[in-house]
């Protein structure tokens, strides 16, 4: 091609951090290098943008994604940190922790972002194309690793474009350093839990912060009111694929939704985009109006549709 025999001004597959960031900015994905593994990225604060991260992942279900940050100081403007929680980040930021925190009211995140917690995991990457990218960006970006669910997490840009085939655009900062996961801590008033293990070590976060670093098993619940390792349920029960019976609340799909005083509908043209998206919401809602029991109407098992029946069954299964 003649195109090719001339070198071109700028490499055209080459993302810029400007470019990453027009596109973070606009609602789009764009993956980008941390630490540990490379980062589908998304402006946590646009529930369309952080849902194309499902559909693009074809992740079967809504978990809580980690929030990353440029500084404390965006942070903080989207949660409220206690002095040990302020300490521990200090301590370990930029790097491979995730700290979970109670979401400061205003915080502004789309509540996909945070699958309906009052919590959400906030980080500040240790890679300096991660940190201009989110400064450029100026917002906070939810990022879970930038492979199709399933698939190994990706540490070259190459894998990335490999595992989207090339759909993604990625920016590319070289092999990452770790590899491993960051690693995961709630502070829970004066504890410190780990939720996660990953690329920092439990003693080395123990050893400086003078406390112990307790262990949670995944899916156990942490002490605090509220305060579920990673789902959310309402206060509710649920009963799904279904029409509400009289006292019922309904979570409705679709036009035909029968007369109901506490319905909320997830989408009246039957899409699934828009129903995983008042998902949370429409829940807490129903909560809030006191609902006992909520009956769900059937949602197609088809893309984000997966998920959303994923989440329904799980806040549906009895509790212990
Ligand atoms: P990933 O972004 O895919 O590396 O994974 C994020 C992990 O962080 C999930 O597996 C969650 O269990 C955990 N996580 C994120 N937010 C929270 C939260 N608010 N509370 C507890 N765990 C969380
Ligand atoms: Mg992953």
């Amino acid at each position: 091609m003649a195109y090719c025999q001339t070198a071109p001004m700028s490499d055209p597959f080459r993302t810029t951090v400007e470019e990453a960031a027009a596109l973070l900015r606009a609602g789009k994905l764009c993956a980008f290098p941390t630490e540990t593994v490379y980062g589908l990225g998304a402006d946590a604060t646009n529930a369309d943008a952080v849902l194309s991260i499902y559909e693009t992942k074809g992740r079967p279900r809504f978990n809580p994604l980690i929030v990353h940050c440029a500084d404390l100081a965006m942070a903080e403007r989207l949660a409220i940190f206690s002095p040990l929680a302020r300490k521990l980040a200090e301590a370990f930021w930029p790097g491979p922790l995730s700290i979970v925190l109670p979401l400061r009211p205003g915080h502004g995140l789309a509540d996909i972002a945070t699958a309906g917690l009052d919590t959400v995991a906030l980080r500040v990457p240790d890679h300096p194309l991660a940190l201009q990218l989110l400064r450029a960006a100026d917002r906070p970006l939810a990022a879970p690793s930038a492979n199709p669910s399933g698939k190994l997490s990706p540490t070259t840009a190459e894998q990335v474009r490999r595992g989207f085939a090339g759909r993604v655009p990625v920016l590319d900062g070289g092999p990452c350093k770790s590899g491993v996961e960051s690693t995961i801590v709630a502070v829970d008033g004066e504890r410190l839990i780990q939720l996660r293990a990953g690329a920092l070590a439990r003693e080395t976060i123990a050893e400086t912060m003078g406390r112990p670093l307790e262990q949670v098993k995944q899916g156990a619940a942490i002490s605090a009111p509220g305060m579920l390792l990673s789902h959310y349920a309402p206060n509710a029960n649920m009963r799904l694929d279904t029409t509400p019976m009289p006292g019922e609340a309904y979570l409705a799909f679709g036009k035909l939704a029968p007369h109901n005083s506490l319905i909320r509908n997830l989408s009246e043209s039957g899409d699934l985009h828009e129903a995983a998206r008042n998902l949370f919401s429409m829940l807490h809602e129903l909560d809030a109006m006191g609902a006992k029991v909520i009956a769900v109407a059937p949602i197609p098992q088809t893309g984000l549709g997966e998920a959303i029946n994923d989440r329904l069954r799980r806040a549906a299964a009895p509790r212990t």
